[in-house]
């Protein structure tokens, strides 16, 4: 199996880096389609929706480039 992403729910802050330079891989939860959330922005935190939407380099950018740094690889 490949590794895949995950993200550290109480260390994100809803900065939306990773679901810009991923999109395929994260999104900012309640913000998926189908859901009519309407919650102020900046409120979501990012979660996996598909981890093997991306290559393996452009998760790793998206993990670099987190300010908060909680995206981790789960083995
Ligand atoms: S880049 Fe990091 S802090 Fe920003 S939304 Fe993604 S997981 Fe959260």
């Amino acid at each position: 199996m490949p590794r895949t992403p995950a993200v550290d729910q109480e260390c994100c802050i809803s900065c939306e880096v990773c679901t810009q330079v991923c999109p395929d891989v994260f999104v900012m939860e309640g913000e998926e389609e189908g859901h009519g959330h309407d919650h102020a922005h900046g409120e979501h935190k990012s979660i996996v929706h598909n981890p093997f939407g991306a290559p393996e380099a452009t998760i790793e950018e998206a993990m670099d480039r987190c300010p908060a740094a909680c995206i981790y690889w789960v083995d």
